[in-house]
């Protein structure tokens, strides 16, 4: 799509500027639209020679945070609430809000305000400067416990190493991506959307910028522990097959194991004429054996069960309308 055709953006003198999309996923983030709304505007408008357009995209909130966009959408030009069907998840409304994006340079930003955008005008620096995505690193992370950093770094340490992807640690969704890199995603056809992977399996010259990050302005995380722990299996299944080499190197030692156990039994009983014992060691071996051949069936599963998701070819979401000051349009799949 060209965006320097659509009658929906403004007066044609300013047409020849390049565009900025500032994309940014909403979830149940009523009480802090306003505000940040508010911290956006201050920071588009200051903008110099640079056109800009807002991609907000409500997926499936339950608290009006749709309806506030939408209103919002409707009166204010350069504007654009996209309604999805039902909550998706943040991976799946950031494709969205990446497929409407119409901008040559594209921000992603949480709606909490822990991504401060008054950085910006920093990351269109790095942009302009030739980088096609500036990703933000989190210097401190304000508001978080050491629990949850703890774990995050420690993720981040396994996936890499057990990845063919690099991903930047303390990295997060927060960062700007060229128009080159976001036709590349774009490509990336997968349903189930793991988006620190993707953005790090694309590549294209990257700029990391520090940044100490905000704790949210009001509402609550949307992450339980078991949710981010079923974040970071995702992330691991869908970028390695590591865990399936363990589950073989695990069945190599086992049994060897129990080679080496049989023969000392045998030599035990030849050359000792030790009685077998049979019963404890023979029930501890069947459930260690039973154990480990259950996880291996599991982990094995949650591959198959991967390619079965992917091979039903279903949109990764969809969207119930767009609202944008001049037009309304209805019922799209992705
Ligand atoms: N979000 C979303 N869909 C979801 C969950 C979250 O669009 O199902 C959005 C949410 O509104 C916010 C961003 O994703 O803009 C990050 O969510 P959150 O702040 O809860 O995550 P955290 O910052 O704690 O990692
Ligand atoms: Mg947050």
């Amino acid at each position: 799509m060209n965006a320097l055709s659509d009658p929906w953006l403004p007066e044609p003198a300013q047409s020849q500027k390049p565009l900025l999309s500032v994309v940014i996923p909403v979830y149940n983030e009523r009480p802090v639209l306003p505000l940040l709304y508010e911290r956006l505007r201050a920071v588009l408008d200051a903008l110099d020679g640079i056109r800009h357009e807002l991609v907000l995209v409500d997926d499936g909130s339950r608290d009006g945070s749709g309806d506030y966009l939408a209103g919002l959408a409707a009166r204010t030009p350069r504007v654009k609430a996209v309604r999805l069907s039902r909550n998706f998840g943040k991976e799946a409304a950031l494709t969205a809000g990446l497929a409407q994006a119409r901008g040559d340079a594209v921000v992603i930003l949480d709606a909490d305000l822990q991504d401060p955008p008054e950085l910006i005008p920093q990351m269109l620096d790095a942009w302009r400067a030739g980088a096609d995505v500036v990703c933000m690193r989190r210097r401190s992370r304000a508001g978080e416990t050491w629990f949850k950093r703890g774990s995050a770094h420690l993720f981040y340490r396994l996936l890499n190493r057990i990845s063919d992807v690099d991903i930047p640690e303390d990295t997060g969704d927060f960062r700007l991506l060229s128009r080159q890199a976001v036709d590349a995603l774009e490509q990336l056809g997968e349903r189930k959307r793991y988006m620190k992977g993707l953005f790090a399996w694309i590549g294209l010259p990257t700029r990391v910028i520090e940044y100490d990050r905000a704790p949210r302005a009001a509402g609550a995380s949307k992450w339980d522990y078991l949710g981010l722990l079923g974040l970071a299996f995702e992330g691991i299944t869908s970028f390695s097959v590591a865990p399936l080499r363990l589950t073989m190197g695990a069945g190599i030692v086992t049994a060897l194991a129990g080679i080496l156990y049989g023969l000392w039994i045998v030599a035990k009983t030849l050359v000792l004429g030790d009685p077998v014992q049979g019963y404890p060691s023979l029930i501890s071996v069947m459930t260690f054996l039973g154990g480990i051949q259950l996880i291996s069936i599991g982990l094995l599963g949650e591959y198959v069960g991967k390619t079965y998701f992917e091979a039903k070819q279903r949109p990764v979401y969809l969207i119930r309308d767009v609202v944008q000051a001049r037009a309304k349009s209805k019922l799209h799949a992705a």
